[in-house]
Order: C-alpha cells, then sequence, then structure tokens
C-alpha cells in the first residue's frame, strides 16, 4: 500500500468516472464538523418539514465514517441531466399544462449512478494489491450525506444561494453521486467560487421558500411540497404552485450560470412521451393502474398515485376554468382519500369563484356595449 502513489491513482480514478460518463469526479476530506452549527440551525428552525430522517441523522451528516466505518475519503462524481427539448417557458407557461421538474423527466438516475459508481469502486479494487483491505459503498441520495458541502471540498463547485451545487461551465442541471473510500487519496481544493451580488432565485421563488440566502424553508419549497410531503399542501401556498405538479426548478432557470449549461448525453434522462407537454386533463384521468404503467422506471413513481392526484388535483385548480374540468375533477371525489377530495373541493371553488368572475365581467362588458349603443335620450 504505501508503495502506491496517491496522487498518481486519484488522476487515474477521475480518468476512469469520466470514462465511466461522470462529468467530473473530485475527492474531499470526511471532517464536515463546520457544516454542523448551519444544519443544527436549519432543523431547529423545523425547516426540514416532515422529513424526520434528516434531524434524525443529523450529527452523523457530518462524519461519513460513521456510515461507513473506515471511510477516509469521499469521490464525490456529478453527472449531467439536462435534458435536449427542456420546453421550461413553454410547459410553465401553458396552464392547462403540467409542469415536471427536468430532472424527472425520463429514468430514475438513482440506479443508473449507483451502478456507475459501483464500477468505479470495482475498478479501483482491481487496480490495487489484493492483499490489501479495500472496500468502497456507493451512495446516491440514499444515505445520510452532506452531499453538497462535500462535492464543493472536491472541487465541483459552490453552493450557490438556493443551497444547491452549481459551477460556471455546468451551471447547476446535474445530479451528486458519493463513494466512501478507506484511501489515503489527496483531497482536492474547495471551489471558493461564490454567487457574488446576485440573488435572482431568491425574487424568483414562487412561495418565497429561500428565506435568506442559502436557507431554503423546506415547507414552503414546492419540491418538498410536490414530492416529500404526505400531507396536505399549505392552502396559502396552492396557488403559487401554479401547474408543477411534480418538483420545481425555477431557482435554477433562473440562474445566470446555467445560461450555457450542458445537455446530457445519458438517453435515460431525456424526457419519456407521457411528459412531453403533457395536458393536465390526461393526466389527471389515468386511474392507478395507468399511473404506475406510464411512471415505470421514473423517480414519479415513488410518489405514489394519491400524491400524484393531490398535485394535480391543485394544478387543475390554478388552471383554466372550463365545464371539462370541473366535470372531471368532479368525478375524481371519493376516488382516493379525504385528504385527495379535500384538495379536489378546493379545486373547484377555485374554479368556480374563476368562472363567476368571468361571468360578472362578461356581463359588465354586455352593459357596457349595450349603454354605448342606446339613443342619448334613452
Ligand atoms: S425549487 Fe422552487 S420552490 Fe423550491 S426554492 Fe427553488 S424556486 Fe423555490
Ligand atoms: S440565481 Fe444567482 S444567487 Fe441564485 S444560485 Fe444562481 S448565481 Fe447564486
Amino acid at each position: 500500500m504505501n508503495s502506491t502513489d496517491w496522487a498518481a491513482f486519484a488522476a487515474r480514478i477521475k480518468q476512469q468516472g469520466q470514462q465511466l460518463g461522470f462529468r467530473a469526479v473530485g475527492i474531499a476530506d470526511i471532517d464536515l464538523s463546520q457544516e454542523w452549527p448551519r444544519l443544527q440551525q436549519w432543523l431547529e428552525n423545523h425547516y426540514h418539514g416532515d422529513m424526520d430522517y434528516m434531524a434524525r441523522h443529523g450529527d452523523m451528516r457530518c462524519h461519513p465514517e460513521q456510515l461507513h466505518p473506515g471511510t477516509l475519503k469521499v469521490i464525490c462524481v456529478a453527472l449531467d441531466y439536462l435534458p435536449p427539448e427542456a420546453g421550461f417557458a413553454a410547459n410553465l407557461k401553458q396552464s392547462d399544462s403540467a409542469y415536471v421538474s427536468r430532472y424527472a423527466g425520463g429514468r430514475d438516475y438513482h440506479k443508473l449512478m449507483r451502478n456507475r459508481l459501483k464500477k468505479l469502486g470495482d475498478w479501483i479494487k482491481a487496480e490495487l494489491p489484493e492483499s490489501d483491505d479495500h472496500n468502497f459503498r456507493p451512495f446516491v441520495d440514499s444515505a445520510p450525506l452532506l452531499e453538497r458541502p462535500l462535492a464543493r471540498n472536491a472541487g465541483l463547485g459552490w453552493v450557490g444561494k438556493h443551497s444547491l451545487l452549481l459551477n460556471e461551465q455546468a451551471g447547476s442541471w446535474f445530479f451528486l453521486g458519493e463513494l466512501l473510500v478507506n484511501l489515503p487519496l489527496p483531497n482536492d481544493e474547495a471551489n471558493q467560487q461564490d454567487c457574488g451580488s446576485c440573488s435572482a432565485c431568491l425574487t424568483i421563488c414562487p412561495t418565497k421558500a429561500i428565506v435568506e440566502p442559502y436557507v431554503v424553508d423546506g415547507r414552503r419549497c414546492i419540491s418538498y411540497l410536490t414530492i416529500e410531503s404526505d400531507h396536505a399542501i399549505p392552502e396559502p401556498l396552492r396557488a403559487a404552485i401554479g401547474n408543477r405538479i411534480y418538483g420545481c426548478d425555477d431557482c435554477q432557470l433562473v440562474c445566470p450560470w446555467n445560461r450555457a449549461a450542458p445537455l446530457t448525453s445519458e438517453s435515460d434522462f431525456h424526457i419519456r412521451d407521457a411528459l412531453q407537454q403533457p395536458k393536465l386533463l390526461t393526466l389527471w384521468q389515468w386511474d392507478e393502474a395507468a399511473f404506475l404503467k406510464q411512471m415505470e422506471g421514473s423517480p414519479i413513481r415513488r410518489i405514489g398515485f394519491r400524491r400524484w392526484q393531490r398535485n394535480l388535483a391543485v394544478a387543475l385548480g390554478n388552471g383554466p376554468a372550463s365545464a371539462e374540468v370541473i366535470s372531471a375533477l368532479t368525478q375524481g371525489l371519493g376516488r382516493v382519500d379525504e385528504m385527495v377530495d379535500e384538495h379536489i373541493h378546493w379545486a373547484l371553488n377555485q374554479l368556480q369563484q374563476r368562472q363567476g368572475e368571468y361571468r360578472n365581467r362578461q356581463q359588465q362588458r354586455l352593459i357596457r356595449v349595450v349603454e354605448k349603443g342606446l339613443p342619448r335620450d334613452a
């Protein structure tokens, strides 16, 4: 082991990682103790909402060696996911269409990334003497790891004011993964860049979830509300959700570093046909079997039919008030459970109010037209 040139080996690991399709590979130390006060404050503010696992493993997040004993370093990787023809504007502006976060339009990334990380681990093992006890463990979102600070320390980018990782070349449309290893590899230099005076993501956030630079109140974030939360969506936030039925990309869309972000080279992340500008009404009419079939292999399947219907009800309530939508929503009552029904009632209420306002406006217009057309002495 002592004879290994670890700096040279680290360079070969990065090369191998890139051959496996990762855009960037970096190495970070396991000491994240400086992150704990910030994380602790975030948890004390209950910004994690119902994500109890965040609180349960709070301290462990700063100690990767507790997750996999013997860990000395973390190999961090980034994989681009921005699909071609992302159709951001078209989807967000059409209120009768559904918007799905761009990482979720294709196949679930977890399996793909974990397999690639495992391949990288196997390659490392094969390259080193068998007599040494080399071991590794791959993670993709599956463990209490502070992946963004780790990736920053590995030189992959900086944590933006929206709390995601970004960098000058790739913007922020990439997944992160980690390989915990017991090798004394040299650390990469942490990325020292920051957002400067920009605050575009704070301004654009529809629900004002970025409560201060670098701090996201998860309970207000549309990604949390539509994906993580199993409960009713708080009423005051429903209108701001618009037509976003799974996640939200607004803080990334507005980020200047994403203007020239590269497209993914993974066809798995291309948007599947069923999610190419999908009409809300079409998605609403899927029964559970259709949902499971259409979302096979998609990360969206994980939220289940109940949250899917809840999210669609909110989006329909924010969309055009047509008789067809009102009838379809009414037919959905009793289909899932009380929580979904409550969202349907909310949506129907919104649509009926809007229809009433529309009728009033039409009446006022008619009255004005009639008045203009009347003879002066009438
Ligand atoms: S994902 Fe959407 S809701 Fe969440 S912080 Fe970003 S802009 Fe706000
Ligand atoms: S929009 Fe501006 S403040 Fe927000 S992450 Fe991008 S550069 Fe940073």
